[in-house]
C-alpha cells in the first residue's frame, strides 16, 4: 500500500508517518529529510535547497521529481511506501501520477491532516524550543511565507486526490495517539 500524507508545515505528518513505518513496515519518502541530508552533506543541491528553504520557498519541481523518482524504484520501496511533504504541487502530482503508472503501482490513499493554523505557530515554536537541532525554517516569520506558499501551490493538489476518490481526511488537532488511530481506521478501511 502506498499513501501520502498531507497538510500543512507542522501538521504533524512526519510524526505520524514515523508511527507508520514502526507499526506498518512501510518505507517514509519525506522529501523535506531528503533535501536536509543533502545540506548536512554540503552537495551543490543542498547549498541550493538552504537558500531557498531557510526562506519558506518551493525547491524546483524537477529537482523533487528526479529525487523521489531515484527512491520511488528501489527494493525498499516495495512493502509500501508513505510519501511526506510529495507532492507539494500539481505538477510534481501529475509527475507522480505518470511515474506510478509507468511502475504498475498506485496511491491507495491520500490523508489530508487539517490543522487550526494559530495551533501551528505554537508547535513550530514548541518544536524549535524543544529541539536540540533547531531547524532553520522553523520560525513564525518564515512558518508565515510556508503557510502562504501551502495554500498558493500545494492545496490545489487536493482536488487532483479528491476526484480520484482516494482522499480522506483527518482532524490534526488532537493527540498524536488519537491522530494515528483515526489514519489507521482510514487504511484499514
Ligand atoms: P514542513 O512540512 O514542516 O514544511 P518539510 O520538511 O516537508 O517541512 O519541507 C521543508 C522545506 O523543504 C520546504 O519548505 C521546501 O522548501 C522544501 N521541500 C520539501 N519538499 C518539497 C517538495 N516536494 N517540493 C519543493 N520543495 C520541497
Amino acid at each position: 500500500m502506498n499513501i501520502i500524507l498531507f497538510g500543512p508545515p507542522g501538521a504533524g505528518k512526519g510524526t505520524q508517518a514515523e508511527k507508520l513505518v514502526v507499526e506498518r513496515s512501510m518505507v517514509q519518502l519525506s522529501t523535506g529529510d531528503m533535501l536536509r541530508a543533502e545540506i548536512s552533506n554540503n552537495t551543490d543541491l543542498g547549498i541550493q535547497a538552504k537558500e531557498i528553504m531557510d526562506t519558506g520557498g518551493l525547491v524546483s519541481d524537477d529537482i523533487m521529481i528526479k529525487m523521489i523518482e531515484s527512491r520511488f524504484g528501489s527494493d525498499e520501496a516495495k512493502n509500501g511506501v508513505i510519501l511526506d511533504g510529495f507532492p507539494r504541487t500539481v505538477k510534481q502530482a501529475e509527475a507522480l501520477d505518470e511515474m506510478l503508472t509507468q511502475n504498475q503501482l498506485v496511491i491507495n490513499h491520500v490523508i489530508e491532516i487539517s490543522v487550526d493554523e494559530n495551533a501551528l505557530f505554537e508547535r513550530i515554536e514548541r518544536r524549535a524550543n524543544e529541539s536540540d537541532n533547531v531547524r532553520d525554517d522553523d520560525n513564525a516569520e518564515v512558518l508565515r511565507q510556508r503557510l502562504k506558499v501551502y495554500h498558493d501551490n500545494t492545496a490545489p493538489v487536493l482536488p487532483f486526490y479528491r476526484k480520484k476518490g482516494i482522499l480522506s481526511q483527518v482532524d490534526g488537532m488532537m493527540s498524536i495517539e488519537e491522530v494515528a488511530k483515526n489514519i489507521n481506521e482510514v487504511l484499514d478501511s
